[in-house]
């Protein structure tokens, strides 16, 4: 099949060259949006990631183009309009799973990060400074971790802070009984959000858990409790969480997803003036770290994407089904 990808960055190149073997790839760095929606004529799909445009007004066109498959390179698909897919008969694939391990350990690394300072103390030490001033962490281990969502991403997560020692409490929908057998208890959203010394959300971003974490959310956590967020930014609303930073009712904020990336993550704007002001006040606390969307960022997550998308697009040339369609009623 002729695919055009957009969003394409260097490593998606590299991997997805490797393990192409039938197909003919062409790479846009450009994003899927109104302005370059035109690129995907001649091709029979499309492959693009998470910040895509992929809403109704870019679905009809894709139509008119001719263009027969939407293949996701990643698991979330909130930015695909699926009415505006259905009504257009235009198939849509994902990679429901690739390395949940990449995206727990990503979570992980903000806790260890944000807790022990270990960014800091590595400038300092390269700048001779061995002061060990304002770098007090605290121990892990007993602590009360709160885990929303716990599909795969929450699953590996858990697992990861069971094995700290910590106490691991969990919300979700569906109970998951490999965390059950663990010793995972399960309680309210409330209960959750109160008991917990870190909260680290792994839930999709749907219509209902839109600004799950609002005033409300945050009027309820421990004082100077740890947030971190690798899921989807717009599950927090980001200024109740800046004020709640500066009246210190959250601690430490660690954060892989922004709800306005669109335009900004995966890219270099290091020349540029940054005129999102919430992201820049996020960036003057001493207690927040972000990072750009990398969760996903490890080989073992990439070779994964290549090669179930190769395989959700070869299905769908073949007339079956993957069992990575994403279809609604
Ligand atoms: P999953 O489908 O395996 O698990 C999601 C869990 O969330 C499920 O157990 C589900 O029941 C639960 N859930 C759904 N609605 C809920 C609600 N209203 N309240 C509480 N729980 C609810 O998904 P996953 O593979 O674990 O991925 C989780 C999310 O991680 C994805 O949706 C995506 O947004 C994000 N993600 C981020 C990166 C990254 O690079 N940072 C990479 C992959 C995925």
């Amino acid at each position: 099949m002729k695919i055009a990808f957009f969003s394409t960055k260097s490593y998606d190149k590299e991997f997805f060259e490797k393990y192409n073997q039938t197909n003919t790839l062409t790479f846009y760095e450009v994003p899927l949006n109104e302005s370059s929606v035109r690129l995907a004529e001649g091709f029979d799909a499309i492959c693009v990631f998470v910040n895509d445009k992929v809403d109704a007004s870019i679905i009809k066109i894709l139509t008119q183009l001719g263009v027969k498959l939407i293949a996701l390179r990643c698991a979330g698909f909130n930015n695909v309009d699926l009415e505006a897919t259905k009504k257009a008969n235009i198939s849509v694939v994902r990679v429901p799973a690739y390395s949940p391990h990449a995206v727990a350990e990503h979570a992980v690394a903000l806790i260890m990060t944000l807790n022990r300072k270990t960014h800091k103390a590595y400038n300092r030490v390269r700048e001779g400074n061995f002061s060990l001033e304002k770098l007090i962490g605290f121990d892990l281990y007993q602590k009360t971790i709160g885990v929303i969502g716990t599909g795969k991403i929450g699953e590996a997560f858990a697992r990861i802070m069971l094995g700290f020692g910590c106490k691991v409490i969990a919300y979700d929908i569906f109970q998951n009984q490999n965390l059950v057998n663990l010793g995972v208890e399960y309680g309210s959203l409330d209960e959750v959000l109160a008991e917990s010394d870190i909260i680290s959300l792994h839930c999709p971003l749907t219509e209902k858990t839109h600004h799950l974490i609002d005033n409300q959310a945050i009027s309820k956590v421990k004082d100077g409790m740890m947030l971190i967020n690798t899921s989807r930014g717009a599950l927090i609303d980001t200024p109740a969480v800046v004020e709640a930073l500066k009246t210190k009712k959250i601690g430490y904020l660690g954060l892989d997803v922004y709800e306005q990336e669109e335009n900004i993550f995966f890219k270099d704007h290091s020349e540029e003036i940054l005129v999102d002001d919430t992201l820049a006040r996020l960036m003057s606390f001493p207690n927040v770290l972000i990072t750009s969307h990398q969760g996903f960022l490890t080989e073992e997550a990439l070779t994964q994407i290549a090669i179930i998308t190769l395989n959700n697009i070869t299905a769908f040339e073949q007339g079956q089904k993957s069992g990575n369609e994403i279809e609604i009623n």
